[in-house]
């Protein structure tokens, strides 16, 4: 069991496998793209599949796939059948923008991967294109609908972007009238590349509870998990649930499990944070299982409390994109 110097269980991993995206979302990432890794700094799927081994023989029983965009990897879904067979390994979930699962959405149902999050923060087209920078709402919103229908447990992420999409935030929420799917409203982070800096933001997710009040006031709270980042909702007579997450406002370190593993194999313990060591160069080297172990105690050794005195410590932190953290 992985037990960090806070006294929180460490058990969920988010594990990204490329830091590139077919997508150019402005507040992940300025328009020509980032600084992307070259391919040989990315994990090989083989490296990936024995990391995820490795890490679960530590206490991880949960893993989230993530990026850039997964599917841009053509060779994912190896990795996904791997992680599948993993003993001990109770929970494989994917985050997505959706523009390229469809033809694996079989083959995921297959394997019981059925926790899918689908990024996506308008339900305008215009809007949706002009955020993504990209024509592909059709298909992201075909997509998503499938992954519904067929069952599949959805949660659609949508950040609310000042003067951008705020005013599809309760037309979103319509999707759950119909639908058994959760919507949840994230604040914006400051993780977008250097395209833009604040140091606050206007819809925090008291704001946005208060926006969707206004629209449906009989909504009501619902219990969740302790290690939840999401406070969850339903509106009365709606199939699916809503919820807010604080990510800017930081309300749930208290209770966080989570560690994250860039691409390029930076050990991230709070996403305004900095890497504690990178796993890729000891992968590449001798003694690796031993290696790596020492590696993630260290790191889960020297936490900090909350995501405010993370950023305190490591001041320059903005200037990264969550497309380089995996989100
Ligand atoms: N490509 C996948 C996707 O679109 O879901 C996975 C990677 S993406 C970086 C993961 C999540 O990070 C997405 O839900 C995205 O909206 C979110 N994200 C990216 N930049 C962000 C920012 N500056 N603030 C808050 N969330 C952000």
């Amino acid at each position: 069991m992985l037990v960090d110097n806070h006294n929180r269980t460490i058990n969920y991993l988010r594990l990204a496998v490329t830091d590139r995206c077919n997508l150019r979302c402005n507040y992940c990432m300025p328009e020509e793209g980032i600084n992307f890794a070259k391919n040989d700094k990315l994990f090989t799927i083989d490296e990936l599949v024995r990391l995820s081994s490795l890490m679960v023989s530590q206490g991880i029983d949960k893993i989230r796939i993530t990026g850039g965009e997964p599917f841009v990897r053509k060779d994912l879904m190896v990795l996904l059948r791997n992680l599948a067979s993993l003993t001990g390994l109770k929970d494989i979930s994917v985050t997505t923008n959706a523009t390229l699962i469809g033809p694996y959405i079989d083959e995921l149902k297959e394997l019981g991967i059925k926790n899918i999050n689908v990024s996506m923060d308008a339900i305008n087209r215009e809007t949706f294109e002009r955020i993504t920078r990209r024509n592909h709402y059709d298909v992201v919103y075909n997509n998503m609908i499938r992954l519904i229908t067929e069952g599949f447990n959805v949660r659609i992420n949508f950040i609310a972007l000042d003067g951008q999409n705020i005013e599809d935030i309760i037309p979103m929420l319509e999707l759950t009238k119909h639908y058994n799917v959760s919507v949840r409203f994230l604040e914006e982070m400051p993780f977008n590349g250097g395209s833009k800096e604040f140091q606050s933001i206007k819809w925090d997710f008291r704001a946005i509870l208060a926006h969707i009040k206004e629209a449906h006031p009989g909504y009501y709270k619902l219990q969740s998990p302790k290690t939840s980042t999401s406070i969850n909702y339903k509106i009365p007579g709606f199939k699916g649930t809503f919820g807010v997450i604080p990510s800017f406002s930081r309300t749930f370190c208290g209770s966080c499990n989570r560690l994250r593993i860039s691409a390029t194999g930076d050990v991230i313990t709070c996403l305004y944070a900095k890497a504690s060591a990178n796993l890729r160069d000891i992968m590449r080297a001798d003694d690796v299982e031993a290696n790596i172990k020492s590696a993630i105690l260290q790191a889960v050794g020297s936490r900090a409390k909350t995501g405010f005195e993370a950023q305190e410590k490591y001041k320059d932190v903005f200037s990264n994109s969550m497309t380089s953290i995996g989100g």
